[in-house]
């Protein structure tokens, strides 16, 4: 009856909805079973398409690139929304606004085409802005926090939309006040960079690029680092001290090329990869004392 109402919705309003979508082709981990319902929705039409959901109480749970997630065997008994990209705008000559669905990798080359530096070290994160604001993603030296102005955003409690400036972002590693907020649906940000020299910037992005090929297991599904790095040390080196490169349960492993990585070697269920962080945590702790602290987000489980 719920399910009847919320396609009727979907419908008139033009939004596209997909029943029983598999989360596994919207992960790069590609893991996860199944969600009752799939909408990739612009973020203006992000409020009315909400009411809807809370007033059948169909739970619903936002994905960007799937790049940080493990989703569960059993899928997700809800809707899962994905923010669609609509195209970059240049608000001045260093300014631009994208949707929250933007690929990173996207922002950073239209910054580069545009001569502006500041976004090359998030050109190899295969994450989504939004997915970036909530993580505070970044790399190499660079992050999400250095370039943000501000970002907008859907408050599902308020049923409201604001901006957040970046001070209110309370970033910290890999953290954003996001993390504080569930309810709160990143739709939109605001970059501010420096002009810079295109061939320049191009060059380091394609340097950053090689760096990650050589060092990560590219060629594997993975939701790459799977843990924080804790004060002090790199979770990558812990692992790879406690023996543990290589180690696997069912299709999950232990990268034999970066231990900070736990991967998909082939047909990897949810349940695995579970198993193997819990073994890699419990092995760390009990070698050097070191609680590791998942970057890796589990959901419905
Ligand atoms: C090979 C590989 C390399 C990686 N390298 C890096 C790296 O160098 N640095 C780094 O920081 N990360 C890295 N990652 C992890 C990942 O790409 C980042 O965390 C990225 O920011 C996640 O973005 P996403 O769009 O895929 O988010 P998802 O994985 O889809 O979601 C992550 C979290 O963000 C939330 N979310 C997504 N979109 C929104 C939104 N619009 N509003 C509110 N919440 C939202 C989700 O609910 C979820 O809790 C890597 C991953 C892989 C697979």
């Amino acid at each position: 009856m719920r399910e009847n109402e919320l396609c009727i919705y979907a419908r008139e309003q033009q939004i596209e909805l997909l029943q029983n979508e598999p989360l596994c082709d919207h992960t790069t981990f590609r893991i996860g079973g199944p969600a009752s319902f799939f909408a990739v929705v612009e973020g203006s039409r992000l409020a009315g398409f909400i009411e809807k959901v809370k007033a059948l109480e169909i739970p619903f749970f936002v994905i960007g690139n799937g790049s940080n997630l493990l989703v569960s065997d059993a899928g997700y008994p809800g809707l899962v929304i994905k923010i669609a990209e609509t195209p970059i705008r240049m608000l001045d000559d260093c300014t631009l606004e994208v949707s929250a669905g933007t690929p990173l990798s996207r922002l950073a080359m239209a910054a580069a085409n545009a001569g502006l530096t500041g976004l090359e070290f998030a050109h190899g994160i295969p994450g989504t802005v939004g997915g970036a604001v909530m993580m505070n993603a970044g790399a190499y030296d660079g992050q999400i926090s250095d370039v943000l102005v501000s970002s907008f955003c859907y408050d599902d409690e308020s049923e409201t939309f604001f901006r957040l400036e970046k001070a209110e972002h309370t970033f910290a590693y890999r953290h954003s006040s996001y993390m504080d907020h569930p309810g709160r649906i990143v739709t939109s940000a605001v970059f501010r960079l420096k002009p810079g020299e295109k061939d320049a910037i191009r060059e380091k992005m394609s340097d950053l690029n090689a760096r990650r090929r050589a060092k990560q297991p590219l060629e594997y599904p993975s939701a790459g680092s799977t843990f924080k790095r804790p004060e002090g040390h790199f979770a990558g080196k812990l692992i790879e001290d406690c023996g543990l490169k290589g180690y696997r349960i069912g299709g999950a492993q232990v990268s034999e090329k970066h231990a900070g990585f736990v991967i998909n070697a082939g047909g990897a269920t949810c349940t695995d990869v579970l198993n193997l962080m819990e073994h890699i945590e419990k092995t760390v702790f009990e070698t050097f004392g070191v609680k590791l602290e998942r970057e890796v987000r589990v959901i419905g489980c």
